[in-house]
């Protein structure tokens, strides 16, 4: 069984169809990058993924559990599909250790202390573990990106979903954010990644996967697929972005 499997999945808003017939594989320890013009349906795919989003045919099935059937506890499943978001979304009014242990403590039912020692150690991981009593605000982009990066892994996630996880930030602070995917995915972490990065896909990626208004339009290696784009539409973006 592949880590994700997302067969013929469709979705609509009232008329509006954002997803068409989508179909993609991702088997334990891939890096999958997907990309495509905006709104072109990148981030309601990968939320389908962790049933932040419902669609109305098709199956998504991550680590042998279908999203779709009824009582599937999405709570549980979005603790073992990490997700990462373009703007961080990390709790304001909480210190980067008691973002780090919340959701340990709650859905896993660690107690504080376990919790504690989990996050300061994916804290020193991701470079962080002197920021542990500072808040959101007092950190950049970057450090921030690093926090949220940690607070998914401290669920132990069977999979990661990034969208966007570097499009908000400085560009002098993407790198510090890729190195750490980069340290993921070598570690055999299976990842779902909407970036338009070209050189992280190249150095990580399986594969490629390029969306346009909401069809999976080509899934190629990354090399291939930016060297060697088959599909006009995939040619198109690629002339507006390199
Ligand atoms: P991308 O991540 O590729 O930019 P999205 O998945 O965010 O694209 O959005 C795909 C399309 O769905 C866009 O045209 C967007 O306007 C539309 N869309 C997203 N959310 C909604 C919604 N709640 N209601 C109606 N249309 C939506
Ligand atoms: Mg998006």
């Amino acid at each position: 069984m592949p880590m994700i499997q997302i067969d013929n999945v469709s979705k609509w808003y009232g008329d509006f169809q954002v997803l068409k017939n989508c179909s993609a594989k991702v088997e334990k320890g891939e890096v999958v990058v997907i990309c495509g013009p905006s709104g072109s349906g990148k981030s309601t795919l990968l939320r389908t993924v962790n049933g932040l989003e419902d669609y109305q045919e098709g199956r998504v099935i991550v680590d042998d559990i279908d999203i779709g059937a009824p009582g599937t506890n999405l709570t549980r499943l979005r603790a073992k599909v990490g997700m990462v978001f373009q703007h961080f979304e990390l709790f304001p009014h909480l210190t980067v250790s008691d973002n780090l242990t919340l959701a340990q403590m709650k859905v896993l039912k660690r107690s504080r202390a376990e919790a504690e020692k989990r996050g300061l150690e994916l804290l020193a991981r991701v470079g962080l573990e002197k920021q542990a009593s500072k808040f959101p605000a007092q950190l950049s982009g970057g450090q921030q990106q690093r926090v949220a990066i940690a607070r998914s892994l401290a669920m132990d996630p069977v999979c990661m979903l990034f969208d966007e996880p570097t499009s908000a930030l400085d560009p002098e602070m993407i790198n510090e954010v890729l190195d750490v995917m980069i340290g993921l995915a070598k570690e055999g972490m299976t990842m779902m990644v909407v970036t338009h990065e070209m050189g992280f896909a190249r150095k990580v990626a399986n594969r490629v996967l390029f969306m346009d208004a909401g069809e999976i339009v080509e899934q190629a290696p990354a090399e291939e697929f930016f060297t060697k784009p088959r599909s006009d539409r995939a040619q198109k973006f690629l002339a507006k972005i390199l």
